[in-house]
């Protein structure tokens, strides 16, 4: 891939000139767009610009193709794999979305909303519902991500299991193109079908295609009532016959399906006393379920359950009886990844395989690390219902990371291998909903098809020839 060049004063200058004083930062005075919010990594930046509306991204973009600057898009920042990090060794500038944050429209009668590429997911939701609608993307990051990082990164989270993933609930995107070219494709439209599909080529493409600017949004009818229930379980494989049970009962109400184990109860416990666990500790898997629909469903969910229990696939279960109960369960959930830094992880995962063989592939992964080193403690848990895990492992007890990783300078990349090797033995994939960002480009090419990372190039020369968008992420340099 061809080398981006560092910007002199002259450029920065004038990049500042076309945004304005509100519309670009100097990195020294903005430590937030360096963090990876693992603590992985940290970047750098030559210049954050922070663009207004699509003419002027359209512009940056234009004078960065000119002079073969390299540019990085960023969204909230919470990407998990470092595809907005500007690593030590380049030079290019950083793009925030942030102050593009309209909803351009919402369309209830066409189930649609038009929303800029800066807005909070969680904005977006709260719109929704307040037009008797569903958004239905949801993610522990919801607060801080953006909707154009979500498409970026094409994001998954708790509700796949019903709705899809982000390349699922959208219609259409607004995007400026490597030469700054503005497409204008913010189809409200179910069915389209007139050629290549550019929209899916800009989700998923981590920046490395373009820059979103808007997007078109599927809505759905909002669920009139909820139920949340945690459940004890004897296996991850009894997870999958229960959720598989709880599906044929209540069809596609099933909104979440997540898995979690006790290890990560415990890491939970040591850092966030005050959450609850339900069991005291008692048993060694969970499933955390959500169901969605009419009013009656809690009664029917309350059954099945009942009926699960005497059918030996679950040992113990709790529902939620208000709406702050069901969120004090999805606490336990979200605050997981929290709870990993805290403890000191040094190795994350994002494995997806068949949903079938998710038993499998936590028995045989858990067993080969433990042959490694049978003191480290492994948390697992994630998104069942997608056949999508994330493996978080720790140093022994009572030992430090860093402390461990000195000692121990070559397991976090054995356990890494571990890992992925047990994915692709599967027919699973290192990436389930991350993304490949910077930390998985080696993997990328280890694992990948061949053909698709040829073509997936020759996509990205022939609309990017110089290669200015996002320099680094999906192919290394
Ligand atoms: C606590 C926590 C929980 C999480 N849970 C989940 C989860 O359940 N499921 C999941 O999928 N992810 C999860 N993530 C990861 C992360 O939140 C998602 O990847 C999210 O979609 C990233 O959005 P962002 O706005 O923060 O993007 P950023 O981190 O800013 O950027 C991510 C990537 O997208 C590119 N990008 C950003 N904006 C644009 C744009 N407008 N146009 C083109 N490219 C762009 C960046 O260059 C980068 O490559 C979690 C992260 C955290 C911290």
């Amino acid at each position: 891939m061809t080398k981006t060049l560092a910007p002199s004063e002259d450029f920065l200058q004038s990049l500042k000139q076309l945004v304005g004083p509100s519309g670009w930062q100097h990195p020294d005075d903005a430590a937030r767009y360096l963090d990876d919010p693992r603590g992985y990594v940290r970047g750098k930046a030559a210049l954050i610009v922070l663009p207004s509306n699509v003419e002027e991204v359209s512009e940056i973009v234009r004078l960065c193709a000119q002079s073969r600057i390299g540019i990085v898009p960023y969204g909230g920042g919470t990407g998990l794999v470092s595809g907005q990090i500007v690593p030590e060794n380049d030079h290019a500038i950083i793009l925030s979305l942030e102050r593009m944050n309209a909803i351009r429209s919402i369309d209830p009668d066409n189930d649609s909303m038009v929303v800029e590429a800066g807005c909070i997911l969680m904005d977006i939701q709260n719109a929704a519902q307040d037009a008797n609608r569903l958004f239905p993307l949801s993610l522990a990051s919801e607060g801080s991500c953006r909707i154009g990082g979500n498409l970026a990164t094409n994001a998954g989270g708790i509700q796949v299991i019903r709705y899809g993933n982000a390349r699922d609930l959208c219609l259409g995107i607004e995007a400026v193109l490597p030469d700054g070219t503005i497409y204008n494709g913010l189809s409200p439209l179910r069915k389209d079908n007139t050629g290549y599909d550019l929209r899916h080529l800009l989700i998923g493409s981590e920046g490395t295609l373009g820059i979103i600017t808007a997007a078109s949004l599927k809505l759905f009818p909002k669920p009139q009532s909820s139920s949340t229930a945690f459940c004890a379980l004897p296996s991850p494989s009894h997870a999958i016959s229960l959720l598989n049970f709880c599906r044929e009962a209540m069809g596609d109400t099933v909104s979440a399906f997540e898995l979690m184990c006790s290890e990560g109860m415990d890491v939970l416990a040591q850092h966030f006393p005050k959450e609850r666990h339900p069991f005291n500790g008692e048993y060694s898997w969970f499933a955390l379920i959500e169901i969605a629909g009419s009013p009656s469903i809690e009664e029917k969910f309350e059954t099945v359950l009942m009926e699960a229990f005497e059918n030996e696939l679950l040992l113990d279960s709790v529902v939620a009886s208000s709406s702050a109960q069901s969120q004090a369960l999805w606490r336990l959930r979200e605050l997981m990844a929290d709870a990993n830094k805290l403890g000191g992880v040094f190795c994350s995962s994002d494995t997806s395989v068949p949903k079938n063989r998710v038993g499998e592939f936590i028995k045989m992964t858990d067993a080969a690390i433990l042959e490694l080193n049978p003191d480290l403690i492994i948390n697992k848990y994630g998104h069942m219902g997608d056949g999508n895990l994330h493996f978080n492992v720790f140093p022994p007890k009572g030992i430090g990371k860093d402390e461990f990783m000195e000692a121990n300078p070559t397991t976090q990349e054995d356990v890494r291998r571990i890992i992925n090797d047990m994915t692709h033995k599967l027919h699973g994939s290192i990436s389930g909903e991350h993304g490949i960002g910077r930390l998985k480009t080696a993997d990328l090419q280890r694992y990948g098809d061949p053909v698709k990372i040829a073509v997936m190039k020759s996509i990205k020369m022939g609309l990017d020839p110089d290669n200015i968008m996002n320099p680094g992420a999906i192919f290394s340099n």
